[in-house]
């Protein structure tokens, strides 16, 4: 079975070089590429975000009415990693990185120990600026994949200077705490450093704006990942502190624009935290913010024609679908309706969770936080799942908060597969100069061509065997490390 996956795993055809047409047509060459990521969002995600959207602010995602767009081009990506048909978001991010496969949870390095050179410094040596905007830890793996070379996607202590190395011209994101000197194990200021080499150095939403435009720019908004959206709703004052992810593109993009050449992504990085932890509205919500940072792409294409934009996920998370509710399935869209009565996320309900006095005390809470008052059965199964009288029979859903998801699932009508991710052909919609080289079935490595064939830069890194094949280990029914 596993040999049958080498045509699934191997390299698409090399499509015919564009055609030098006039800018801003598929078959053009772009002045500028910006890459847009909304990490971990399966297809059922896009269907639910598309409803979702339209509820909360009264018409659907602006990604998918680019399917319609007759210049766009709308196609698949098999993202698997070297060693699997999952991917986590460091191969993933890697995979389009380097234009070669690598092992989950390493950072554009091969199992031999090989480094590869990521698009950052190879553009940036071509004389491209460049950018990355994130709402998780700016080391965190998307973001890194474009500009980092780790063994391990957990060295953000080490991935932090990296950036600097390269001097990468744009930095927002969270994850102070890999710059910060009394946080670091070296203790090093790299915030200093950051300075020293003529960036600005921000950690509000009022510093960000008031930043010269002509330097250098590292942002970082939170300690970790940004908070999610549907916490800051709650919290006026850090809301004003932390920027939208779609605040941060467009400050971005006027540190670019004046650039002959430049590279972006930005990464909707939350709605993967979203489906790990089962928490539907979390991640629809980050998704619609995705969106709206989509819109500020969109509209600079428009002022700047010769940009091409490639709209994706890294991979799907969590497997979440509206089930069929009801009589006559007549049910299912009104309880997805309740999932705008969230107003707390998973995350931050989960240490208030085990320490509810009781089943009462439970309903108090969730009634509170998201709307729903279980029934007293429910509650009182759910607590004795928390106080692990019990164990869930299948192993990926053994997690407080996807368990809290399952409960959730009897008033949104949504449920989930595990609190991992998914291995799914992912979408990917291509707009501008370049996009018709992204006709037809992709593979994750073909990206990496694709861009630097457009950016006129002849690199090649070597590339390793994908090991499913060569040696599959043994299956087991057990569920390991949850990679991110
Ligand atoms: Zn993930």
């Amino acid at each position: 079975m596993v040999a049958g996956l080498a045509t699934v795993g191997g390299r698409a055809e090399e499509p015919a070089p564009a055609a030098c047409g006039a800018s801003g047509r598929p078959g053009g060459q772009p002045r500028h590429i910006i890459h847009l990521v909304a990490d971990g969002m399966c297809w059922s995600t896009f269907t639910m975000g598309d409803a979702y959207a339209r509820l909360k602010r009264g018409r659907g995602l602006r990604w998918l009415e680019l399917f319609r767009a007759p210049e766009a081009v709308v196609t698949t990506v098999n993202m698997r990693s070297l060693n699997s048909m999952v991917t986590d978001s460091a191969a993933a991010s890697s995979s389009w990185g380097s234009g070669s496969r690598v092992v989950n949870g390493t950072l554009n390095m091969l199992p031999d120990g090989r480094k590869l050179r990521p698009l950052g410094p190879l553009f940036g040596e071509a004389g491209w600026r460049r950018g990355l905007v994130t709402t998780t830890e700016i080391t965190h793996a998307t973001p890194a994949g474009f500009a980092a070379t780790v063994k391990s996607r957990g060295e953000a202590e080490t991935i932090a200077p990296q950036y600097l190395a390269h001097r990468i011209e744009v930095l927002l994101g969270g994850g102070r705490k890999f710059f910060d000197r009394a946080k670091r194990k070296d203790h090093t200021d790299l915030f200093a450093a950051y300075r020293k080499a003529g960036y600005t150095v921000v950690q509000t939403a009022d510093e960000l704006g008031r930043a010269p435009v002509r330097s250098r720019l590292l942002g970082t908004f939170a300690a970790s990942h940004l908070p999610f959206g549907l916490d800051l709703d709650q919290d006026p004052d850090r809301r004003r502190e932390v920027p939208t992810l779609a605040a941060m593109t467009r400050a971005a993009l006027k540190r670019l624009e004046d650039a002959d050449h430049f590279l972006l992504q930005v990464e909707g990085g939350r709605v993967d935290h979203g489906g790990h932890a089962c928490d539907i509205a979390a991640a629809l919500r980050e998704l619609v913010d995705f969106d709206e940072a989509l819109e500020v792409c969109l509209e600079f294409q428009r002022r700047v024609p010769e940009t091409l934009l490639v709209i994706t996920t890294d991979h799907g998370t969590g497997g979440p679908a509206l089930n069929g509710v009801g009589s006559k399935y007549g049910d299912s869209s009104p309880l997805f309706a309740h999932i705008l009565g969230a107003r707390r996320s998973f995350e931050a309900l989960e240490k208030e969770v085990p320490k509810v006095a009781g089943v009462g005390d439970l309903q108090r809470l969730l009634g509170e936080a998201l709307g729903y008052r279980p029934p007293e059965e429910k509650a009182a199964a759910f607590l004795a799942f928390v106080e692990k009288q019990w164990k869930p029979l299948f192993g990926g859903m053994d997690g407080l908060g996807m368990q809290l998801g399952q409960l959730m699932a009897n008033h949104y009508g949504v449920s989930w597969t595990s609190g991992a991710h998914t291995g799914e052909y992912v979408p990917l919609v291509a707009l501008g100069p370049g996009a018709a080289r992204f006709r037809g079935f992709q593979q994750n490595t073909d990206i990496f061509r694709h861009y630097t064939d457009l950016a006129g830069i002849d690199y090649r890194n070597p590339e390793a065997p994908l090991l499913a094949e060569c040696a599959p280990s043994a299956a087991t029914a057990e569920f390991g490390e949850l990679l991110a």
